[in-house]
C-alpha cells in the first residue's frame, strides 16, 4: 500500500520546479501563499514571472476590478518540497502599478534604497516572540485547560517537561530556517510558558525585514502541521504573564565604527524625539505590554539606558565598554510589521533633520 508521504517525497525531474509564492494578506499580518510549476530553476526574483490573486479574498480589494499582483522580492529553499523548490516572498501591486495599501515593502524599500541610507549600512537583528497555543481551545500550550501554570520563574530558557512546552516545533523552525537560508541567529524559551523566540539577523537593510516575513511564515507552516497555533499578540494572556514583544537591534556604519558611541547617542536623542510616532506604528494592542511591568518601559515615556530592561531603548553594556556597537529598540510588540518599523528606525536616525 503507498502512503500520502510517498508521493511527498516523489522525486521529480530537476528541471521541474515548484514556487510557492507568498505574500501579506489584509490584516496586515496573516500570511498567504499559493505554488505553481516553473520549467527552469530561478534564483534571482527579478526573473520571476509575476502572479495575481484575488483580493477582495484576502480583505484587500472590492469593486468589479479586485485582481492584485505579485511581485517576486526575494527568493528562499523550500525547506517543505526541498529539492530545487523554491519558497518566493512577494510584495503587491494593483494593476496600474501602484502598490496597493497594505504593501509596507514599497516605501521601505525606498527609505532603504536612499543614497544617505545605502552609505550607513543599516543592520537589525529582529527578536521574534510568539507564544504557541493549543488549536483546539486557543490556550497557551502546556497550559491546564481552564487554568493556569505556576508562576513565572522557572520557563525561560528552560529544560524539562514541566517547564517547555512546544521545544520540537521551535527545532524543527530552527533548522527549516536555516535550511531555507535564513540568517537566524539563536532560538530561545521565554519567561511565559508557552512563548519562544528566534532572533533573525543581523541581516543588512531591508533584508532583515524579508527574512522575518519568510521565517514567520515557516513557522506557521510547522506549527500547522504539528497542529498548534502560532500567536503574535503582544499580550496573550493578561496579568501577571509577560507578553510578547519584538525586540529591534540596529547600528549603522558610523555605530560600528571606532567612536561609534557617539552616532548612537545621537540616534537615541532622535528616536526620543518621535516617541509617538515611533510607537504608533510599532504593533496593536501594544499599550497591553508596555506597562512598565515584565521588563518594559511604559508606553508613554521615552527612557534608554545601559544593560537596562526596563527602558525604550537598551545599549548592551559591550558596546559601552568598546565604545562602539548596536543598540535596542525594546518597544516594538511581536505583531509588528518589519517593513515598517525597520524603515522608520533608518529614517528617524538617518534621514530626519529635527
Ligand atoms: P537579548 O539579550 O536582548 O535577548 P538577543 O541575543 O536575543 O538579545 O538578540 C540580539 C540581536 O542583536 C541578534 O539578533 C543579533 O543578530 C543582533 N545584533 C548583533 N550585533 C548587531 C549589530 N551590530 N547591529 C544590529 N544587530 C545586531
Ligand atoms: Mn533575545
Ligand atoms: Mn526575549
Ligand atoms: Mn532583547
Amino acid at each position: 500500500m503507498s502512503r500520502v508521504t510517498d508521493f511527498i517525497n516523489l522525486n521529480l525531474n530537476p528541471s521541474t520546479i515548484i514556487a510557492e509564492y507568498i505574500w501579506i494578506g489584509g490584516s496586515g499580518l496573516d500570511l498567504r501563499s499559493k505554488a505553481r510549476t516553473l520549467s527552469t530553476p530561478i534564483d534571482d526574483p527579478q526573473k520571476l514571472p509575476k502572479w495575481n490573486y484575488d483580493g477582495s479574498s484576502t480583505g484587500q480589494a472590492h469593486g468589479n476590478d479586485t485582481e492584485v499582483i505579485l511581485h517576486p522580492q526575494a527568493v528562499f529553499k523550500d525547506p517543505f518540497r526541498r529539492g530545487n523548490n523554491i519558497l518566493v516572498l512577494c510584495d503587491a501591486y494593483n494593476p496600474l502599478g501602484d502598490p496597493i495599501y497594505t504593501n509596507k515593502r514599497f516605501d521601505a524599500a525606498k527609505i532603504f534604497g536612499h543614497p544617505d541610507v545605502v552609505a550607513e549600512a543599516p543592520w537589525f537583528g529582529l527578536e521574534q516572540e510568539y507564544t504557541l497555543l493549543q488549536k483546539d481551545t486557543k490556550w497557551p500550550l502546556g497550559w491546564p485547560i481552564g487554568g493556569f501554570p505556576r508562576p513565572q520563574g522557572p520557563y525561560y530558557c528552560g529544560v524539562g517537561a514541566e517547564k517547555t512546552f512546544g521545544r520540537d516545533i521551535v527545532d524543527a523552525h530552527y533548522k527549516a530556517c536555516l535550511y531555507a537560508g535564513i540568517t537566524i541567529g539563536g532560538v530561545n524559551a521565554e519567561v511565559m510558558p508557552g512563548q519562544w523566540e528566534f532572533q533573525v539577523g543581523p541581516s543588512a537593510g531591508i533584508t532583515a525585514a524579508d527574512e522575518l516575513w519568510v521565517a514567520r511564515y515557516i513557522l506557521e507552516r510547522v506549527a500547522e502541521i504539528a497542529g498548534v497555533i502560532v500567536s503574535f499578540n503582544p499580550k496573550p494572556v493578561p496579568g501577571d504573564w509577560n507578553g510578547a514583544g519584538a525586540h529591534t537591534n540596529y547600528s549603522t556604519k558610523s555605530m560600528r565604527k571606532e567612536g561609534g558611541y557617539e552616532a548612537i547617542q545621537k540616534a537615541i536623542e532622535k528616536l526620543g524625539l518621535r516617541h509617538e510616532e515611533h510607537i504608533a506604528s510599532y504593533g496593536e494592542g501594544n499599550e497591553h505590554r508596555l506597562t512598565g511591568l515584565h521588563e518594559t518601559a511604559d508606553i508613554n515615556t521615552f527612557s534608554w539606558g545601559v544593560a537596562k530592561r526596563g527602558v525604550s531603548i537598551r545599549v548592551g553594556r559591550e558596546t559601552e565598554k568598546e565604545g562602539k556597537g548596536y543598540f535596542e529598540d525594546r518597544r516594538p510588540g511581536s505583531n509588528m510589521d518589519p517593513y515598517v518599523v525597520t524603515s522608520m528606525i533608518a529614517e528617524t536616525t538617518i534621514l530626519w533633520k529635527p
